[in-house]
């Protein structure tokens, strides 16, 4: 396969990035200056031959809706959920797209002719978040998703940062409560119990199609089940923040996921929660957690952004353009 470096400079402008989530798939297409020029979204196919069509289809949809053709794509970037082996290009574990093993880069690349790199849909999003953040502040960020599951990326100088085994940002797993509810990984009081959308849901455990929301609009009435779910939501991410800026000092948190749904209020109930801890402790008041959080604007395509720019030719730092 020739290197992308290469295709990069033989006239090939044009990098395509799929956020494939378990119900749709949000592509983008960038411009040699590494602008969006086109986004689709689409359904999300179930299996493997199905999340190979979906990559195929999605750079076709948008080469045929923004007028080019896959000769002019140096790359594909794909966001996926699941365990990535970025290396071989390896899908493994993406439940909710019914995939156990899945060799995602080649199959895609053979039918493209296109190299197709493959990675975590988190990691991905964090270098989207980075790379929204712009040139001037390629710095170092996390970026925490609130989903139905609870992970972290992160960027570090505008790098991003996997660890020795992919496993660096994975803050949901950290037990923060040894008697806390039971976790679907084993543990006990995870971060994810706390403020993992699934988590919640099964806490709740009343009938509605927006647990979370619910939960908040009970709390708002004043049932004392829903204040201390709400109050788990605000500890938990709270305290994910605390792990991603104490282990990597990153400068800005960016919280992403179905649960900023909920907005300000999400934001708020963070922020008071990080406030509330760092009133006994002199150093985390010096750390100024509570201003170092923002939220992703709604319906931003970040998953799908940083997966176009994962295995670009350019550093992110230098592709880092946007805003
Ligand atoms: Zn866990």
């Amino acid at each position: 396969m020739a290197p992308a470096a290469s295709a990069g400079l033989t006239g090939r402008p044009i990098r395509v990035g799929l956020d494939i989530g378990g119900t749709k798939t949000d592509a983008v297409a960038l411009d040699a200056r590494g602008e969006v020029m086109g986004r689709i979204r689409r359904a999300s196919g179930y299996g493997a031959d199905a999340v190979v069509a979906d990559v195929v289809d999605s750079v076709r949809e948008l080469g045929a809706e923004f007028g080019f053709s896959t000769s002019d794509v140096a790359g594909v970037g794909v966001g996926i959920p699941g365990v990535v082996d970025t290396d071989r290009g390896l899908v493994l574990h993406a439940v909710n797209l019914g995939v156990t093993s899945l060799e995602l880069a080649a199959l895609a690349s053979g039918r493209l002719g296109v190299a197709v790199s493959v990675e975590n849909d988190v990691k991905a999003a964090a270098l989207g978040a980075a790379s929204l953040r712009g040139r001037s502040s390629a710095a170092s960020i996390a970026y925490l998703n609130l989903g139905t599951g609870v992970a972290a990326g992160i960027v570090v100088d505008g790098v991003l940062w996997r660890g020795s085994r992919g496993t660096a940002g994975e803050v949901g797993h950290i037990s923060v409560d040894p008697n806390g509810r039971v976790c679907g990984c084993g543990q006990r009081g995870c971060i994810e119990t706390l403020c993992g959308g699934g988590a919640l849901a099964r806490a709740w455990g009343r009938p509605g199609a927006l647990p979370v929301r619910d939960i908040f609009e009970a709390a708002e009435n004043g049932d004392t089940e829903a204040l201390l779910l709400r109050a788990d939501l605000a500890r938990g991410a709270a305290a994910a923040v605390r792990v991603l800026v104490l282990s990597a000092d990153v400068e800005t948190v960016v919280i992403g996921g179905g649960l900023t749904a909920l907005g300000e209020e999400l934001c708020y109930g963070i922020r008071t929660a990080l406030r509330a801890v760092a009133a006994g402790s002199a150093f985390l008041r010096s750390l100024h957690l509570d201003e170092r959080i923002e939220l992703l604007p709604p319906g931003s395509a970040v998953a799908a952004l940083g997966a176009a720019l994962v295995g670009a030719p350019t550093t992110t730092k230098e592709t880092a353009v946007h805003g």
